[in-house]
């Protein structure tokens, strides 16, 4: 077995301490089921609160002329869980290996995330909205730069295993139940379908059983609901919705 690393720090590296400059509210309560990128969830909104010694409207005078954001973030729910250096992606099926800097592991030695969002502004409490999140509720954020579109985009880059964006769509399907919790739900989140039909098509079990049918039922938290789901041939069907 590899070792796994922790991320204590070594005696030959700089050390640095960051503070985060804000925390992010999304609809996402839970790790399982977030989407693997931020623009595969782009109806998927974040509200970042700043710290009270950032004056919001000061550190982000000018942002709006910008339409993308880049976010770098804190994976504090892996803070426990150590590093190694090679990581099986999902998208190689969960079982070839690759370096953990030739990956988007979420486990790295220093659990740093980057995102790309959209840019929706300030809002009148002067938070900043931001879409397109594959982010934790409550993730700490570290900093917020512009999209540069010529220098951040190389439209020939190659991208190794991730030259394609997934392509296991399922469809997916209520139950009666489902559907009824669903609509009456939809007025206090009108984005509770879309968000929940961007999760579940993309299939967000184990590697390992992408194009699989199975008996067990899974559960999603999104906002404060718990979605249960199975997957049924090559549909993704909700059984039921329960409010937590
Ligand atoms: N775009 C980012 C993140 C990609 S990984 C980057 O490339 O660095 C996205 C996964 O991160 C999600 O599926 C979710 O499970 C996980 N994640 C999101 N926020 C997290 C957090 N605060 N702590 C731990 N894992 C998190």
């Amino acid at each position: 077995m590899t070792k796994r690393n922790s991320n204590a720090g070594s005696t030959n590296a700089a050390s640095f301490e960051f503070r985060s400059i804000g925390i992010i509210s999304t609809p996402f309560k839970q790790k399982f089921g977030i989407p693997r990128q931020s623009q595969s969830i782009s109806k998927a909104k974040g509200v970042i609160q700043f710290s009270s010694d950032i004056n919001p409207v000061n550190a982000c005078r000018g942002l709006d002329d910008f339409s993308h954001l880049w976010i770098s973030f804190i994976f504090h729910e892996n803070l426990q869980g150590g590093w190694k250096d090679t990581v099986r992606p999902p998208r190689l099926g969960g079982n070839e290996k690759v370096g953990v800097f030739a990956s988007r592991s979420t486990f790295r030695p220093n659990p740093i995330g980057l995102s790309v969002v959209k840019n929706l502004g300030l809002n009148s409490k002067n938070e900043l909205v931001v879409a397109g999140v594959d982010l934790l509720d409550k993730t700490p954020i570290i900093d917020i730069k512009p999209y540069i579109r010529y220098a951040d985009s190389i439209s020939d880059a190659s991208c190794g295993f991730a030259e394609f964006a997934p392509d296991t769509m399922l469809q997916v399907d209520y139950s009666e139940l489902a559907r009824v919790k669903l609509n009456k739900l939809l007025h206090k989140h009108p984005d509770f379908e879309v968000l929940l039909q961007n999760i579940l098509e993309q299939d967000p079990r184990p590697a390992y059983k992408s194009g699989t049918e199975d008996e067990k039922t899974y559960s999603v938290l999104l906002y404060s609901y718990d979605v249960k789901w199975q997957v049924r041939e090559a549909i993704n069907y909700v059984v039921d919705i329960e409010a937590k």
